[in-house]
């Protein structure tokens, strides 16, 4: 069997960049699941598809032929043959992605992607539904969040190092739109995992939690 860690929150709590130094401490591969969701809603975007369009979607989602392969460690994404981590994260992509992974058709797909992956590999995966639907038996369920204000100023920095220009009070606006979203949709809404462990990064450094996902490696004995 191998050794799952499953790092579910909402966005801007930090889990990537948390989860990919822990992957890195343990010598295992990190899956970032949210980048498999957003190659699909990009696909969509370049259709023209409506993402309210449930017949749409459903339809031309099947399109799709979405894969990860790892190159020095970091995990590419490719649609279609195409390596799309460049263009997967603005903001308007990221909205489509939550409009868009309410779908049925589309959980599934990746769903199973997911649970291959973790089926032959030691991980720690990244998402929304990892530790409640994708990976049940995992190892290490963590639930990793931030106010929300911690969330948007995170971002808002991440943003204007880039040389992006942005709105403080915008970002806020749209991660609580895509929280709300991605909490309340019918099917694998986000929610703590009665068995995860609630991480709150608010006042804390990424070595620190970090290291308090170590500690729960090791008390799980690996
Ligand atoms: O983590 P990231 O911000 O890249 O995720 C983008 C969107 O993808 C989320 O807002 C959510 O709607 C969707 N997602 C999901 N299930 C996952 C990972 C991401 O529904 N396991």
């Amino acid at each position: 069997m191998s050794f799952q860690i499953a790092i579910d929150g909402p966005a801007g709590a930090g889990k990537s960049t948390i989860a990919k130094r822990v992957a890195k401490k343990k010598e295992i591969i990190y899956v970032d699941t949210g980048a498999m969701y957003r190659a699909m809603a990009y696909y969509l975007l370049k259709r023209g598809v409506n993402s309210g369009d449930a017949e749409a979607v459903e339809r031309e989602c099947e399109g799709a032929r979405i894969s990860i392969s790892y190159e020095n460690g970091e995990q590419v994404v490719w649609l279609n043959g195409e390596n799309v981590n460049g263009v997967i994260r603005t903001e308007k992509v990221g909205q489509m992605t939550s409009d868009v992974s309410k779908y049925p058709k589309i959980r599934e797909q990746l769903t199973l992607l997911q649970k291959e992956l973790a089926s032959t590999n030691d991980v720690v995966m990244d998402g929304r539904d990892i530790g409640t639907c994708v990976l049940p038996e995992a190892d290490v369920k963590v639930y990793l969040t931030a106010s929300v204000e911690v969330r948007a100023k995170r971002r808002y920095l991440e943003l204007s190092e880039k040389g992006v220009s942005c709105d403080l009070e915008q970002i806020t606006k749209d991660i609580e739109i895509r929280d709300r979203q991605d909490m309340t949709r019918e099917i694998s809404p986000l929610k703590q995992a009665e068995d995860a462990v609630l991480v709150d990064s608010s006042d804390m450094t990424i070595d620190e939690a970090v290291e308090v996902i170590l500690g729960l490696c090791k008390e799980n004995q690996q």
